[in-house]
């Protein structure tokens, strides 16, 4: 029977807040009763420098429920930051984390069966979703089409899961060793290891509010994971300058039968063509090779992922 700690990233998260800590705290109630977790359990918001009264409100569930806590991030530092600030500071006391998102998208009766998985010995479980019939069809393709995309890509993650996650202490300590600023964590944590297992739950709407993954964050999060677990794009690269390379060698001849031929004016379409097509692979070229150039750069800096400006908890 273990201490369980959930920890919940919140940005703007106002409207469901109060929904969501009473259904998690019948949650847990109900384990407790069921003698599954430790009663010293703990829901652990980390306020994401929401601009709204998120702060506020976590303040106030703490001071009616010590079960609840609070981490409030000096400024917004995006999802897998808040959550790792969270998953960072509950690591020495907890005996098992879950990690979930705010909005009740993630159905939390899935929490008793990952807590049953935990008992039975594993260290990592993951929470998959089976359908996705309450995404639009729109979040629905590019989302199931980035899960292909990144393993086909060799980025090892598990299809169609989020950041919906049981992790252990060991898990956990297990995580903090990997020290990188582009964090992509749905991605790292199948290299940690340990035994792990799924959970399969409905994805339902979120609970009220918007999402805070517009398109463009969407986008930027699939190149963030693309480029921080896989070089194959870089690979690929190669690949195709190989194939430019007998490309040109096959417009050499032909511009040299040409030319004995006696019609090298009419050449010139093909020269032109071929200008404006090395100079477009060129370019795509330098751009993701760009991109992880920006990524080493990040790395050799080890910035902080994130910063805490303060607890609301027993420990500080
Ligand atoms: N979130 C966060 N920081 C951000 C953006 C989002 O902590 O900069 C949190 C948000 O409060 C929620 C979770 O991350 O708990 C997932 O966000 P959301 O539900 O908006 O994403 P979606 O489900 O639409 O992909
Ligand atoms: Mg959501």
């Amino acid at each position: 029977m273990g201490r369980l700690f959930c920890v919940i990233p919140c940005y703007n998260e106002q409207e469901v807040l109060s929904e969501t800590s009473s259904r998690i705290r019948a949650k847990l109630n109900e384990l407790i009763s069921k003698g599954k977790i430790d009663p010293d359990s703990r829901v652990v918001f980390v306020n994401d420098g929401s601009k709204d009264r998120t702060w506020e409100i976590i303040t106030q569930l703490h001071r009616q429920d010590p079960i609840f806590q609070g981490i409030n991030l000096s400024k917004n530092m995006g999802h897998q930051n808040a959550l790792l600030a969270g998953l960072m500071t509950v690591k020495e006391t907890c005996d098992v984390s879950i990690s979930m998102d705010a909005d009740l998208q993630d159905d939390i009766n899935a929490i008793e069966e990952m807590i049953d998985k935990y008992n039975d010995g594993c260290d990592v479980v993951y929470g998959v979703r089976s359908r996705r019939t309450t995404d639009t069809f729109f979040k629905r393709a590019t989302a199931e089409g980035f899960y292909k995309l990144m393993n086909s890509l060799g980025a090892n993650t598990v299809y169609n899961h989020a950041d919906y996650r049981l992790m252990s202490r060991r898990a956990l300590l297990g995580l903090a060793e990997f020290g990188e600023v582009n964090l992509f964590l749905r991605g790292i944590v199948p290299m940690v290891g340990f035994k792990s297992d799924v959970v399969y739950y409905e994805r339902a709407e979120r609970f009220a509010g918007e999402s805070k993954y517009p398109l463009k964050k969407m986008l930027s999060f699939a190149i963030e994971g693309i480029t921080s677990l896989s070089t194959k794009p870089i690979k690929m690269i190669t690949g195709l300058g190989i194939i430019m390379f007998f490309i040109s060698i096959a417009v050499l001849v032909y511009s040299l039968v040409r030319y004995f031929t006696g019609n090298t004016v009419s050449g010139w379409t093909t020269t032109v063509i071929s200008v404006w097509f090395i100079g477009g692979v060129i370019m795509v070229s330098l751009g993701v090779i760009g991109e992880y150039i920006g990524k080493i750069y990040l790395e050799t800096k080890n910035r902080p992922r994130f910063i805490i400006e303060s607890y609301l908890d027993d420990d500080h």
